[in-house]
Protein backbone atom coordinates (compact mmCIF):
# COMPACT_ATOMS: atom_id res chain seq x y z
CA UNK A 1 0.00 0.00 0.00
CA UNK A 2 1.46 3.60 -1.05
CA UNK A 3 2.20 5.35 2.43
CA UNK A 4 -0.83 8.89 2.58
CA UNK A 5 2.09 11.54 1.95
CA UNK A 6 0.49 13.14 5.28
CA UNK A 7 1.94 10.36 7.49
CA UNK A 8 5.14 10.51 5.86
CA UNK A 9 7.97 12.52 8.28
CA UNK A 10 9.12 15.49 6.60
CA UNK A 11 10.86 18.96 7.71
CA UNK A 12 10.49 22.22 6.29
CA UNK A 13 13.65 23.10 4.56
CA UNK A 14 15.10 26.31 3.38
CA UNK A 15 18.75 25.01 1.66
CA UNK A 16 20.61 22.08 1.63
CA UNK A 17 24.32 22.36 -0.51
CA UNK A 18 27.42 20.76 0.45
CA UNK A 19 30.20 23.06 1.61
CA UNK A 20 33.04 22.71 4.05
CA UNK A 21 32.01 23.47 7.71
CA UNK A 22 32.76 26.97 8.57
CA UNK A 23 32.75 27.07 12.43
CA UNK A 24 33.51 25.37 15.10
CA UNK A 25 35.86 21.71 15.86
CA UNK A 26 34.93 20.64 12.63
CA UNK A 27 35.88 23.62 10.57
CA UNK A 28 37.42 22.44 7.12
CA UNK A 29 35.52 19.30 7.17
CA UNK A 30 33.45 19.27 3.61
CA UNK A 31 29.71 18.34 4.83
CA UNK A 32 25.90 18.25 3.49
CA UNK A 33 24.09 21.35 5.27
CA UNK A 34 20.22 21.13 5.71
CA UNK A 35 18.96 24.45 7.18
CA UNK A 36 15.51 23.50 8.23
CA UNK A 37 12.99 26.77 8.16
CA UNK A 38 11.58 28.26 11.45
CA UNK A 39 13.37 29.07 14.23
CA UNK A 40 11.97 30.05 18.10
CA UNK A 41 14.25 33.03 18.66
CA UNK A 42 14.90 36.01 16.71
CA UNK A 43 18.09 37.35 16.95
CA UNK A 44 19.03 40.93 15.97
CA UNK A 45 22.15 40.25 13.83
CA UNK A 46 21.09 36.58 12.32
CA UNK A 47 22.41 36.01 9.57
CA UNK A 48 20.10 33.23 8.34
CA UNK A 49 16.59 35.55 8.68
CA UNK A 50 15.17 33.45 5.51
CA UNK A 51 15.06 30.49 8.31
CA UNK A 52 14.02 32.73 11.44
CA UNK A 53 12.35 36.22 10.80
CA UNK A 54 10.61 35.22 7.49
CA UNK A 55 11.10 31.84 7.08
CA UNK A 56 10.87 30.31 3.64
CA UNK A 57 11.04 26.70 2.31
CA UNK A 58 9.14 23.97 1.70
CA UNK A 59 8.25 20.39 3.25
CA UNK A 60 10.73 17.79 2.64
CA UNK A 61 10.19 14.10 3.31
CA UNK A 62 13.00 12.76 5.50
CA UNK A 63 13.80 9.57 3.22
CA UNK A 64 14.52 11.95 0.39
CA UNK A 65 16.81 13.90 2.72
CA UNK A 66 18.98 11.31 3.38
CA UNK A 67 19.30 9.43 -0.11
CA UNK A 68 20.36 13.43 -0.99
CA UNK A 69 23.06 13.19 2.12
CA UNK A 70 23.98 9.79 0.84
CA UNK A 71 24.78 10.72 -2.41
CA UNK A 72 26.83 13.66 -1.54
CA UNK A 73 28.91 11.46 -0.46
CA UNK A 74 30.81 13.11 2.01
CA UNK A 75 30.50 11.50 5.18
CA UNK A 76 29.29 14.51 7.65
CA UNK A 77 26.07 15.64 7.97
CA UNK A 78 25.11 18.98 9.83
CA UNK A 79 21.89 19.95 10.56
CA UNK A 80 21.11 23.53 11.24
CA UNK A 81 18.19 26.46 11.27
CA UNK A 82 16.61 28.10 11.94
CA UNK A 83 16.27 25.97 14.64
CA UNK A 84 16.20 22.35 13.94
CA UNK A 85 15.60 21.08 17.29
CA UNK A 86 11.98 22.27 17.52
CA UNK A 87 11.04 20.16 14.93
CA UNK A 88 10.01 16.35 15.77
CA UNK A 89 10.29 14.59 12.59
CA UNK A 90 15.02 15.84 12.83
CA UNK A 91 14.81 12.88 15.16
CA UNK A 92 14.24 10.38 12.37
CA UNK A 93 16.51 12.45 10.23
CA UNK A 94 19.29 12.10 12.56
CA UNK A 95 18.71 8.63 12.92
CA UNK A 96 18.34 7.33 9.11
CA UNK A 97 21.88 9.65 8.43
CA UNK A 98 23.50 7.91 11.14
CA UNK A 99 21.99 4.44 9.83
CA UNK A 100 23.32 5.74 6.92
CA UNK A 101 26.98 5.92 8.27
CA UNK A 102 27.13 9.44 8.28
CA UNK A 103 28.65 12.24 11.12
CA UNK A 104 25.38 14.07 12.58
CA UNK A 105 26.28 17.61 14.00
CA UNK A 106 23.18 19.58 15.14
CA UNK A 107 23.98 22.79 15.20
CA UNK A 108 21.39 24.43 17.98
CA UNK A 109 20.58 27.73 20.38
CA UNK A 110 20.18 25.07 23.25
CA UNK A 111 17.09 25.99 24.09
CA UNK A 112 14.41 22.58 23.22
CA UNK A 113 15.21 19.16 23.68
CA UNK A 114 14.16 16.38 21.61
CA UNK A 115 13.80 12.58 21.93
CA UNK A 116 15.44 9.52 20.33
CA UNK A 117 17.58 12.12 18.82
CA UNK A 118 21.22 10.68 16.86
CA UNK A 119 23.87 13.28 17.14
CA UNK A 120 27.91 13.02 16.95
CA UNK A 121 28.72 16.38 17.52
CA UNK A 122 26.38 18.59 19.57
CA UNK A 123 27.23 22.25 18.27
CA UNK A 124 25.32 24.42 20.37
CA UNK A 125 25.04 28.49 20.44
CA UNK A 126 23.32 29.96 23.18
CA UNK A 127 22.15 33.41 22.66
CA UNK A 128 23.60 36.39 24.80
CA UNK A 129 21.78 39.74 25.14
CA UNK A 130 23.46 41.29 22.40
CA UNK A 131 20.88 39.17 20.35
CA UNK A 132 17.76 40.31 21.52
CA UNK A 133 15.91 42.32 18.50
CA UNK A 134 15.66 45.73 20.76
CA UNK A 135 13.90 48.21 18.58
CA UNK A 136 14.10 46.07 15.69
CA UNK A 137 11.21 47.38 12.88
CA UNK A 138 10.95 43.71 12.29
CA UNK A 139 9.11 43.79 15.45
CA UNK A 140 7.24 46.83 15.86
CA UNK A 141 5.52 45.83 19.28
CA UNK A 142 8.47 44.41 20.79
CA UNK A 143 6.66 41.11 21.19
CA UNK A 144 9.33 39.21 19.79
CA UNK A 145 12.14 40.65 22.03
CA UNK A 146 10.23 39.79 24.68
CA UNK A 147 9.54 36.10 23.69
CA UNK A 148 13.43 36.37 22.96
CA UNK A 149 14.72 37.18 26.26
CA UNK A 150 12.59 34.36 27.80
CA UNK A 151 13.76 32.34 25.73
CA UNK A 152 17.33 32.35 24.87
CA UNK A 153 18.70 31.09 27.88
CA UNK A 154 17.55 27.39 29.47
CA UNK A 155 20.81 26.43 31.49
CA UNK A 156 18.18 22.60 32.30
CA UNK A 157 18.12 22.41 28.73
CA UNK A 158 21.92 23.22 27.96
CA UNK A 159 23.29 20.87 29.98
CA UNK A 160 21.34 17.91 28.96
CA UNK A 161 22.38 18.47 25.54
CA UNK A 162 25.90 18.91 26.69
CA UNK A 163 26.25 15.61 28.60
CA UNK A 164 24.15 13.58 26.14
CA UNK A 165 26.08 12.94 23.53
CA UNK A 166 29.97 12.48 22.48
CA UNK A 167 30.88 15.46 21.45
CA UNK A 168 29.83 19.21 22.28
CA UNK A 169 31.00 22.79 21.47
CA UNK A 170 29.44 26.02 22.79
CA UNK A 171 29.85 28.87 20.53
CA UNK A 172 29.23 32.23 21.52
CA UNK A 173 28.70 35.26 19.14
CA UNK A 174 30.23 38.37 21.03
CA UNK A 175 30.24 41.68 19.62
CA UNK A 176 31.95 43.48 22.93
CA UNK A 177 34.15 42.79 26.06
CA UNK A 178 30.63 43.52 27.90
CA UNK A 179 29.78 39.84 26.65
CA UNK A 180 32.30 38.01 28.76
CA UNK A 181 30.94 38.38 32.33
CA UNK A 182 27.47 36.96 30.99
CA UNK A 183 28.81 33.96 29.91
CA UNK A 184 31.03 33.52 32.81
CA UNK A 185 27.72 33.49 34.70
CA UNK A 186 25.92 31.45 32.50
CA UNK A 187 28.91 28.53 32.17
CA UNK A 188 29.09 28.59 36.23
CA UNK A 189 25.15 27.14 35.82
CA UNK A 190 25.56 24.58 33.21
CA UNK A 191 27.32 21.35 33.56
CA UNK A 192 28.91 19.08 30.76
CA UNK A 193 31.24 20.87 29.22
CA UNK A 194 35.12 21.53 29.18
CA UNK A 195 37.12 24.87 28.46
CA UNK A 196 38.15 23.19 25.04
CA UNK A 197 34.47 22.67 24.21
CA UNK A 198 33.67 27.05 24.61
CA UNK A 199 34.74 28.80 21.02
CA UNK A 200 34.03 32.41 21.02
CA UNK A 201 33.38 33.91 17.25
CA UNK A 202 33.14 37.63 16.56
CA UNK A 203 29.79 38.63 15.53
CA UNK A 204 29.52 39.78 11.87
CA UNK A 205 29.24 39.12 8.11
CA UNK A 206 32.82 40.00 7.03
CA UNK A 207 36.20 38.93 7.94
CA UNK A 208 36.85 41.32 11.11
CA UNK A 209 39.98 43.59 11.31
CA UNK A 210 42.78 41.96 13.54
CA UNK A 211 42.89 44.92 15.94
CA UNK A 212 39.15 44.74 16.40
CA UNK A 213 39.35 41.24 17.83
CA UNK A 214 41.97 41.46 19.98
CA UNK A 215 40.21 41.03 23.14
CA UNK A 216 38.21 38.32 21.78
CA UNK A 217 42.06 36.73 21.02
CA UNK A 218 42.71 37.58 24.96
CA UNK A 219 39.60 36.10 26.80
CA UNK A 220 40.58 32.63 24.99
CA UNK A 221 44.13 32.76 25.80
CA UNK A 222 43.66 33.45 29.63
CA UNK A 223 39.88 31.12 29.89
CA UNK A 224 41.78 28.28 27.75
CA UNK A 225 39.04 28.40 25.40
CA UNK A 226 39.13 28.87 21.46
CA UNK A 227 39.08 31.48 19.16
CA UNK A 228 36.25 30.98 16.21
CA UNK A 229 36.89 31.62 13.27
CA UNK A 230 34.43 32.17 10.28
CA UNK A 231 36.05 30.10 7.45
CA UNK A 232 32.98 30.32 5.10
CA UNK A 233 32.76 34.18 5.22
CA UNK A 234 36.50 33.89 4.36
CA UNK A 235 36.19 31.72 1.40
CA UNK A 236 32.74 32.54 -0.02
CA UNK A 237 31.63 35.89 1.89
CA UNK A 238 28.18 35.91 3.57
CA UNK A 239 26.36 34.67 0.74
CA UNK A 240 23.46 31.65 0.55
CA UNK A 241 24.47 27.95 0.39
CA UNK A 242 27.68 28.09 1.63
S1 LIG B 1 18.78 31.22 16.85
FE1 LIG B 1 19.98 31.18 14.95
S2 LIG B 1 18.46 31.04 13.28
FE2 LIG B 1 17.34 31.62 15.17
S3 LIG B 1 17.24 33.86 15.03
FE3 LIG B 1 19.06 33.34 16.25
S4 LIG B 1 20.78 33.28 14.77
FE4 LIG B 1 18.84 33.20 13.59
Amino acid sequence: MTPDPADTPSLPISETFVSVQGEGKLTGVASWFCRVAGCNLRCGWCDTPYASWDPVGEKRPVADLVAEARDAGVGHAVLTGGEPMIFAPLAQLSRGLADAGIHVTIETAGTAWLDGLVCDLMSTSPKLANSTPTDDPRDPTGAWAKRHEQRRLQPETLSRLLASFPDRQLKFVVTSPADLPEIDALLATITGWSADDVILMPEGVTVPDPESIAWVVEACQSRGWRYGHRLHIQLFGNTRGT
